[in-house]
């Protein structure tokens, strides 16, 4: 049957992301506060980004959007299964 990858949606772990002092992120958090303003989505733990966002914020940093998740897995802001936040 079909197997069931894990997606490549982009999740963010807002409170790992507001927590980060790094200048380098501070576009990303500005960007996932615009967000959250547009959804009225201020509840929660972590927020869903759109692709098309994330290719727009890496040409901000001058990055492709692979090597931008990147840099945000290895800052530790993603979140790879948001569903284990709430089962542990
Ligand atoms: P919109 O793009 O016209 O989307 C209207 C509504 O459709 C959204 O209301 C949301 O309920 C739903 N929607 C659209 N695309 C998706 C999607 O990929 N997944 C899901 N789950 N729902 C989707 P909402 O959330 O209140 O957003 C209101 C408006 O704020 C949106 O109107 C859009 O203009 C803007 N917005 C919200 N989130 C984002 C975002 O992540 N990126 C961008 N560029 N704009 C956003
Ligand atoms: P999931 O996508 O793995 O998300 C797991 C949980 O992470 C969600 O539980 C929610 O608490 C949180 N979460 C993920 N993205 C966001 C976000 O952008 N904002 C906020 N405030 N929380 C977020 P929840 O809501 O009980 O949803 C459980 C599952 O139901 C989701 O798993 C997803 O598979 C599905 N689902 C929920 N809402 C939507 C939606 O708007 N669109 C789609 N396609 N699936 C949805
Ligand atoms: P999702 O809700 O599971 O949606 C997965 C993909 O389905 C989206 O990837 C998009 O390509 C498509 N899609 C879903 N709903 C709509 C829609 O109303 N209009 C259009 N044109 N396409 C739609 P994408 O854009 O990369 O978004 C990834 C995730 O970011 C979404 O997963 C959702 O969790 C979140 N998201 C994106 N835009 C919005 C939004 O406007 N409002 C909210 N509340 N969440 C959003």
């Amino acid at each position: 049957g079909v197997r069931h990858e894990p997606t490549n949606k982009i999740v963010l772990d807002l409170e790992k992301l507001y927590d980060q002092s790094s200048e380098d992120l501070a576009y990303v958090a500005r960007y996932a506060r615009a967000i959250q303003q547009q959804r009225g989505d201020y509840n929660g733990r972590v927020l869903s980004i759109r692709a098309d966002d994330l290719r727009a914020l890496a040409i901000v940093y001058d990055f492709s959007p692979s090597a931008l998740v990147e840099r945000l897995t290895e800052a530790g802001v993603t979140v790879a299964d948001p569903r284990s936040l709430f089962n542990s």
